[in-house]
């Protein structure tokens, strides 16, 4: 009897080395998945709704509001809020974004919450000395947040706006604990942050970094609870015209008299916020395999660029034969060559359409893919020009969008069938490093999202900056088998069209196909690879086609997309699904 003991005891520890072994492998090729090393975690599932995003703690204020009743709009909502606390890094109400509803009764529709420029934004506004740097007073665009998330909840959610705070709020009250990964974002912006009283107050120790869970203590926001229990007994025209308007606007005339560099002078004035409105908008749809893809469009492009990418993928056997197989040469090689068609598209025509005429609708035509296979060269990495489309002039492309990482995406479904995809965003982490003192509220520096004067994404007073995010939901036999998006800037369409394709072309369940590596192309002819998982043979076989490959190894929490996922399977079950790159904040009812 001893002696079995002592041989169960001995089985053990010899399985405890092999792990820790397995553990401290270097990470060499890997074709993908169920091998050691793998961050691949099935989907978690439910009969009665489920919320994804990047953030635990959000989620699970997602959930409650369901779990209460409400329906996915609300779980929404008060997921976004509860970003706002728990990640107020990539989003909260001094940031904006965009979101695609598709009801359960077929009902589709858009909200765009994105910011604008203020009606003095200088004319000088691109060479102001600061702007490339991202930060003060002069880069906030007018939030969009309070309004976007105030307009769908009163059109299609079910709840009062005061309920879908009161999660937010008591986070906020409670305070939470930095994750390892915060922590490393923080210290990324730990310099610019200490430049601003309010945000060194708030985010910082004495100006240093604080520590992670399980070491780091609980960091109550008393100013953001008070200003979000503001907006659950005034509404959201408190943030727009009443005391929150206020104090944002005392801060902008502080940036101006307190001697602030001249591009860091804030502009926005009293008139700015009390005249902002989120704009409604038909979704954007495409056809992928015979399942239709609903997407946002402009000011974003990546509705754009994810239908005129998987248009172009369509082109292609993926799947279908050995040569292309999953991250096989051809694979890889038709991303990148067909995002850059993608990209060279959008800095030539996609910006705000209020201000400039886009040829959306020419642009996501199957018609145009077809013409645009033929530029594809199945040997050889090329450098495409924008299309030609009659009536429209391509203009000079701007420098384009940073791969930021701030940015956080939320997708719930409920049991009804009703699905929400909302991307709501800083900009960058931590947005302009100016929070609004004694209110909480981190401000945004989305006005940096605009590109040179004489693009199509110029800057000009009022308008909204071109975006990348990409909220995007496919439906299947009538039900939505993809609700998705992502943070990560100019990645963030790649990274959504890519796990489409791995679903569907790749026969790949939810949580594997944005589990394996991915590979993302803005210009010729660089990849970025996450080469971790990617045989040496394809690799070099890339280099042969022409690509130089930037290497993002494997899991690397920098580089986004995020994405996250939720659905409908075909057996009706609900499914959560959070990008193993960063903190996974899946969650079933
Ligand atoms: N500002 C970026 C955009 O609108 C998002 C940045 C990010 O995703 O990190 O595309």
């Amino acid at each position: 009897m001893r002696n079995v003991g002592v041989g169960l005891l001995a089985a053990l520890l010899a399985t405890l080395a092999a792990l820790s072994l397995a553990d401290q492998e270097p990470k060499t090729a890997r074709a993908g998945f169920g091998v050691a090393g793998s961050r691949y975690r099935p989907a978690l599932v439910s009969r009665y709704g489920a919320v994804a995003s990047a953030s635990p703690d959000a989620s699970a204020a997602g959930i409650s509001v369901l779990a209460d009743g409400g329906n996915a709009v609300d779980a929404a909502v008060a997921t976004v809020f509860a970003v706002g606390v728990a990640a107020q890094e990539s989003c909260g109400i001094g940031g904006g974004g965009f979101l695609l509803y598709r009801g359960a009764d077929g009902t589709e529709a858009v909200l765009d919450f994105r910011e604008t420029a203020p009606a003095a934004l200088p004319a000088n506004f691109e060479t102001a000395p600061r702007r490339f740097r991202g930060s003060g007073h002069q880069v906030v665009g007018v939030p969009g947040t309070v309004a976007g998330m105030a307009g769908v909840a009163q059109r299609f959610g079910t709840r009062p706006l005061d309920r879908l705070l009161r999660p937010a709020i008591a986070l906020a009250e409670r305070g939470l604990r930095l994750s390892p990964l915060q922590v490393e974002v923080l210290q990324g912006e730990r310099e610019r942050l200490n430049s601003y009283d309010e945000a060194r107050r708030l985010y910082l120790d004495n100006g240093a970094v604080p520590a992670a869970f399980p070491i780091g203590r609980e960091r109550p926001q008393p100013d953001l609870a008070r200003t979000l229990q503001t907006l659950a007994d005034q509404g959201p025209q408190a943030f727009y015209q009443g005391t929150i308007a206020a104090a944002i606007i005392a801060e902008m005339e502080r940036s101006r008299t307190a001697g602030a560099p001249e591009g860091e002078r804030g502009v926005m004035t009293v008139e700015d916020l009390a005249s902002y409105e989120p704009i409604w908008r038909e979704p954007l749809r495409g056809r992928y395999h015979r399942r239709t893809i609903l997407a946002v469009p402009p000011p974003t492009a990546g509705g754009v660029i994810v239908l005129q990418v998987l248009n172009l993928l369509e082109e292609f056997p993926l799947g279908e034969n050995r040569f292309f197989r999953h991250g096989a040469v051809n694979h890889l090689h038709v991303l990148a060559e067909a995002k850059k068609i993608a990209v060279a598209d959008r800095n030539a025509y996609v910006a705000d359409p209020a201000y400039v005429d886009v040829p959306t609708e020419q642009l996501i035509a199957d018609d145009y893919a077809r013409t645009r296979r033929a530029d594809i060269d199945r040997d050889k990495a090329k450098d495409p020009s924008p299309g030609n489309f009659p009536g429209f002039t391509p203009r000079p492309p701007g420098g384009g969008a940073r791969p930021g990482a701030s940015t956080h995406h939320v997708s719930a479904v409920d049991a009804a069938g009703n699905a929400v995809s909302v991307t709501c965003s800083n900009e960058q982490r931590y947005g302009s490093g100016v929070v609004v003192p004694g209110t909480g509220i981190l401000l945004n520096n989305q006005l940096t999202d605009f590109d040179e004067p004489g693009s199509a994404n110029e800057a000009r007073p009022g308008k909204r900056p071109r975006s990348n995010m990409s909220p995007v939901i496919v439906v299947e036999d009538g039900r939505p088998a993809l609700v998705l998006g992502a943070p990560g800037g100019p990645r963030i369409p790649m990274g959504v069209a890519s796990v489409i394709s791995n679903v569907i072309d790749y026969g790949m369940d939810p949580a594997l196909a944005v589990d394996v590596a991915r590979l993302d192309s803005e210009k010729c002819c660089t990849v970025e690879l996450e080469q971790g998982r990617v045989l040496p043979a394809q690799r070099q076989e890339l280099t042969r086609r022409g690509h130089t490959i930037t290497d993002r190894g494997e899991y690397h929490p920098q580089f986004t997309p995020l994405v996250q996922v939720t659905g409908i399977r075909p057996d009706g079950l609900r499914f959560s699904v959070s990008d193993p790159r960063y903190d996974r904040g899946t969650a079933v009812l």
